[in-house]
Parts: C-alpha cells; sequence; structure tokens
C-alpha cells in the first residue's frame, strides 16, 4: 500500500496514519515528525529548519525531497507506506513520482475534508507530547492534570506553531502551496476525498472502505 494523506494542518491525517500504520503494518512517513525531530536533535536541519516552522513557512523542497528519499530508501518502506504531510508543493509531488517511477507509483491519495473554522478551533486546543508526539485536546481529550502524557510520561506542551497567529499562517500557506494537489492528483485518478469533519471513527470507517478497495 502506497499511500499519501493530504489535508490541511489539523484534518486529522496524523491520528488516522498512526491507526492504519498499526493495523496495516507500513510506516507513517511524516515529514513534520522527522523535523521537529532534527529539531530537539539540534542537528543542522534541525537549526535550518526550525525558525521556518516556528513561523508556519515551509521548509524549502529540495531539502524535503532529499529527507524523503533516504526514508524511502529504508528497508520498511519496501512493502508500503503512508506520506503524512508530505508532498505540500506541486514540485514535491512532481519528485515524488520520479523518485517512485511506474513501478511503485502512488496508489491512492486521501484528502482529508475539514472546514477553516473547524481546523482553527482543533489546532488551538490541541495539545502534544514533547516526547511521543502523542496528541490530546482541552476540549475533547484533556491531558491529566499532571500535565504528562499518558503513554510515556513526557510533558505534555502546545506545539509552537499551534498559536493562533501562526495556525492562520500556516493556512494561508496551505492554500496557496498544498490545495493545488488536489487537482494534481485527481488528474491522476487517484484522489479520493474523506469527510474528516466527522468523529474519529466514522472517519476511520470511511477510510477503511476505501482503502478496501485497493
Ligand atoms: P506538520 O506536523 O505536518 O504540520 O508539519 C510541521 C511543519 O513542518 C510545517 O508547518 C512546515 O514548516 C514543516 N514541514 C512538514 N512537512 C513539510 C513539507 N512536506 N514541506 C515543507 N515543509 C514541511
Amino acid at each position: 500500500m502506497r499511500l499519501i494523506f493530504l489535508g490541511a494542518p489539523g484534518s486529522g491525517k496524523g491520528t488516522q496514519a498512526v491507526y492504519l500504520a498499526e493495523n496495516y503494518g507500513i510506516p507513517q512517513i511524516s515529514t513534520g515528525d522527522i523535523l521537529r525531530k532534527a529539531v530537539q536533535d539540534g542537528s543542522e536541519l534541525g537549526q535550518k529548519a526550525q525558525v521556518i516552522m516556528s513561523n508556519g513557512g515551509l521548509v524549502p523542497d529540495d531539502i524535503i525531497i532529499e529527507l524523503v528519499r533516504e526514508r524511502l530508501t529504508l528497508p520498511d518502506a519496501g512493502k508500503g507506506f503512508i506520506l503524512d504531510g508530505f508532498p505540500r508543493t506541486i514540485a514535491q509531488a512532481e519528485s515524488l513520482d520520479a523518485m517512485l517511477g511506474s513501478g511503485k507509483a502512488i496508489q491512492m491519495v486521501l484528502f482529508f475534508d475539514v472546514s477553516e473554522a473547524e481546523i482553527i478551533k482543533r489546532l488551538t486546543s490541541r495539545r502534544t507530547c514533547s516526547q511521543c508526539g502523542k496528541n490530546y485536546n482541552v476540549i475533547s481529550d484533556p491531558p491529566p492534570a499532571s500535565g504528562l502524557c499518558v503513554q510515556c510520561g513526557g510533558k505534555i506542551v502546545q506545539r509552537e506553531d499551534d498559536t493562533e497567529t501562526t495556525v492562520r499562517k500556516r493556512l494561508q500557506v496551505y492554500e496557496e502551496k498544498t490545495a493545488p494537489l488536489k487537482a494534481f492528483y485527481n488528474v491522476q485518478k487517484k484522489l479520493y476525498i474523506l469527510h474528516a469533519e466527522q468523529a474519529v471513527e466514522r472517519v476511520r470507517a470511511e477510510m477503511d472502505a476505501l482503502l478496501a478497495q485497493l
């Protein structure tokens, strides 16, 4: 299974990708997670990416494309993968097509359809474990009073880019650079729409039904 999860930040791609990765035994490749790890490690890549990420911008295409190219060569990606948060620009999508060739082409692109008002609500109320990345939501899934992650004991924080000003910037960047990918994959007849404003379980059921077609 070679899949792309496409959608605005906060549309639920990561949540469904974690489920799918566990149930189908294929890796979730999240460029956001890889970059956050690099920032935490203080690597050269992390230092370059940090300012861009905290401002809600996009890391340059050439850097991201190389990062994904390397990740896809790891053995676990041989049996398939879920790309979560990549591609985010037409240039990234074209490079990905070239990288995979016709033999290993993407089979399905799932577009997570959520309104802008819902996205802003979800992202500004999101809290995240600084250690394992597990997400909480102060409205629908509040973190424990201790402020520590139930999964790993790490400290739960608000991501620097989940504040309202940065969320609005991220949405603007998304509309400008990433939304055009819907048309790109529609032309390739790979685009499928998920009604992602529903409860997590209903989105999951819709997704499973679509994937059963593969
Ligand atoms: P995410 O966790 O997917 O929302 O990504 C967090 C941030 O990482 C984004 O706002 C971008 O700054 C950066 N990023 C993640 N994936 C990409 C990508 N494919 N292209 C450019 N920047 C990215």
